[in-house]
């Protein structure tokens, strides 16, 4: 006999698992969040995508967001040598939320976490999921808390949103290479005290500071930003300190537009790193789970999409097992895994070849394009608009639209 029975276990209280439980605790069943951290705990992924405000918004998270007065991201610009290209969100081929937020996770996914609490929903802190069985659909996880003590929770249905943790696909030996090259971040945050006027100032920069290695710079409505760098590990590495402040700023003096703007500038967060963060699974649900956000796959952070994939996967998943406990048949290929993986397939293309050099070249291209289509088609995948298939820069023919724009470029 379990120490606890609940419809709905969910594992982590990132933005999937809160979302997740948002979605069934509106739907009537009795849902709790275990997560093993205290809260609020740091976590890298601090730029939103407009997609997952509508995500947000159909849980009832919205208001509470809204009230946090997190910056607000109207697009993206990037920075190569001497040329900007902007995309903004107002500009976009498919329907879709016009902005988004940059946010500190450690804040933001404590308030979502302390929402849905207020829900109805039972979240309970430093409590780790070690082991977990499935018999006849019905399952038996194992808790441990942080004093060492242990006990069981029995649930209708397991919803594994624990992100890096990975606990299922560890658990069930589902983890899977996705053949992506190794790279690596080093990130940290610091005042921002010079930041322009404007939204040059407010927007989430990218600088390319060759092919294979590009920064980050995220500013926050507290006037901190975040600054990190992505790429190959061995140029990164080649700044090696054995202070990871040091190592970090070494770096950042290295590239003229990130050392000009933070030559003054305090540390607020540590410097931290973070490699082989490509995962993925070789299943996403079975018989009583289902598996979502990170726990199930994170590509890369070029493009923004681990919260939006988080939340979009959060909750599907949840309204998929409502219907299943409600007795309905649900088909998980179709309805769920097919879904995640058309998102995360065009995702996969676009960080394809942005490594490879091409899709910088499409950006600063589409950037000076006269009507503006091929641009406005583009801004709505950087806006996590990936399912709607007809953008040719979504559907099965995006790899061939970008080859096609690509070749022009070649032509100039
Ligand atoms: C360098 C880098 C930069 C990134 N930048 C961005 C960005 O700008 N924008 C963006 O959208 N995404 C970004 N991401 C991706 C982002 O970090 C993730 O996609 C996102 O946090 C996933 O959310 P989640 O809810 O799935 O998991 P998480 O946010 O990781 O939450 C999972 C929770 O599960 C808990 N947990 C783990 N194991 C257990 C266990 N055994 N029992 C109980 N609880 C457990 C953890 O403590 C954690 O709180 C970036 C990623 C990297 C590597």
């Amino acid at each position: 006999m379990a120490d606890q029975t609940v419809d709905i276990l969910i594992i982590g209280a990132g933005p999937s698992g809160t979302v997740a439980a948002a979605a069934a605790n509106q739907r009537g069943f009795k849902v709790k969040i275990v997560e093993k951290q205290r809260f609020p705990r740091f976590i890298i992924g601090e730029s939103l995508l407009p997609k997952c405000m509508e995500h947000f918004e159909e849980v009832g998270l919205l208001e509470v967001l809204k009230a946090q007065n997190y910056q607000i991201k109207r697009g993206v610009r990037f920075l190569r040598d001497d040329k900007i290209c902007w995309f903004n969100f107002s500009e976009q081929y498919s329907p879709s939320w016009t902005w988004t937020w940059q946010v500190p996770r450690a804040h933001f996914d404590h308030v979502l976490a302390d929402e849905v609490r207020r829900m109805g929903v039972d979240v309970s802190f430093e409590n780790e999921v070690i082991d977990v069985a499935i018999q006849d659909g019905i399952s038996t996880s194992k808790i441990r808390r942080k004093d060492g003590s242990t006990y069981e929770i029995e649930a209708r249905y397991i919803i594994d949103a624990s992100g890096y943790g990975r606990v299922l696909p560890r658990l069930f030996g589902l983890n899977r290479e996705n053949g992506a090259p190794p790279r690596k971040a080093v990130f940290g945050h610091f005042t921002d005290s010079a930041r322009p006027q404007g939204p040059d100032g407010h927007q989430i920069t990218f600088v390319i500071h060759r092919k294979d290695v590009w920064i980050w710079v995220i500013p926050f409505s507290n006037g901190d930003a975040s600054v990190g760098f992505v790429g190959d590990p061995t140029y990164l590495e080649s700044f090696h300190d054995v202070d990871a402040n040091v190592h970090l700023s070494k770096l950042m003096d290295d590239v003229p537009y990130v050392a000009n703007r933070f030559a003054n500038e305090k540390v607020r967060l540590e410097a931290k790193s973070i490699k082989a963060y490509t995962v993925s699974t070789t299943q996403t649900f079975g018989e009583g789970y289902v598996i979502s956000g990170n726990s199930s796959e994170f590509i890369d952070p070029v493009f923004s999409s681990g919260v939006t994939f988080a939340t979009e996967s959060g909750l599907r998943a949840a309204k998929l097992v409502c219907r299943a406990l409600n007795g309905e048949n649900v088909d998980w290929a179709t309805d769920y895994e097919q879904h995640m993986k058309q998102g995360v397939d065009t995702f996969r293309t676009y960080v394809e070849q942005w490594y490879e050099g091409d899709l910088q070249d499409i950006f600063f291209f589409s950037n000076e394009d006269a009507n503006q289509k091929i641009k406005k088609q583009i801004c709505s995948v950087l806006a996590g608009n990936v399912w709607d298939m007809s953008n040719p820069f979504v559907g099965p023919k995006r790899e061939r639209a970008l080859m096609s724009v690509s070749k022009i470029i070649k032509l100039y």
